[in-house]
């Protein structure tokens, strides 16, 4: 089956124009799209419409493209998103899809190794924190009071914002490979302190 006869035969002609806008009464009758129509004269029939005014007849794809501005092939993808139609989706969807996933992936790395660094910035603050106003501070605990800030804004804003604004954080990370950076930094602190733990 195609993806069109598979939206045709999941999807009917009325509730598509239910989804997408489109008034009809009790009889199916709609004021029709494709012309400029004042009283309606477009019916809605199962799987096909007619317009007794200009004569447009078509299905469910068609009568999507018109009401959401889509080409018929974009209506059809469109209808089986809206309608949770599963199977055999088109290439372009399954790479939309794994596009996605690796998003989420990469937003994932981005997050763990964000806490990651914030867990440890909290156990220097604590650890290094100078015992008298005369002691010269640690460098660990100079750079835990500098990165804290940041770091917890940008764990935040992976927990709270809207997905573009994730998105413009995780690209910029990674564009300057602050991400990889960051890993291999967490990675050396953390050998070291074993070995220190081990002797
Ligand atoms: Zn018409």
């Amino acid at each position: 089956m195609t993806i069109y006869e598979k939206v045709k035969s999941a999807v009917t002609i009325k509730q598509a124009a239910e989804r997408y806008g489109l008034d009809f009464d009790r009889k199916g009758m709609a004021r029709c799209p494709f012309h400029d129509d004042r009283h309606p004269s477009m019916k809605l029939n199962e799987d096909y419409y007619f317009c007794f005014g200009c004569g447009a007849s078509g299905d469910v794809i068609t009568l999507t493209a018109k009401l959401t501005g889509l080409s018929p092939g974009e209506a059809a993808r469109r209808l089986t998103e809206d309608f949770g139609i599963g199977g055999n989706y088109p290439v372009s969807v399954m790479e939309r899809l794994r596009t996605y996933k690796d998003t989420l992936d990469e937003e994932r790395r981005c997050f763990r190794v964000l806490t990651d660094f914030l867990e440890l910035l909290r156990g220097w603050k604590v650890r290094y924190a100078p015992n008298s106003e005369d002691e010269t501070p640690h460098p660990r605990f100079l750079e835990a009071c500098r990165m804290m800030e940041p770091v917890t804004y940008m764990v935040d804003l992976l927990i709270a914002a809207d997905t573009k604004t994730k998105r413009e954080l995780v690209n910029s990370m990674k564009e300057e490979g602050k991400i990889g950076e960051l890993e291999q930094y967490l990675e050396g602190i953390r050998e070291k302190e074993e070995s220190i733990a081990c002797r």
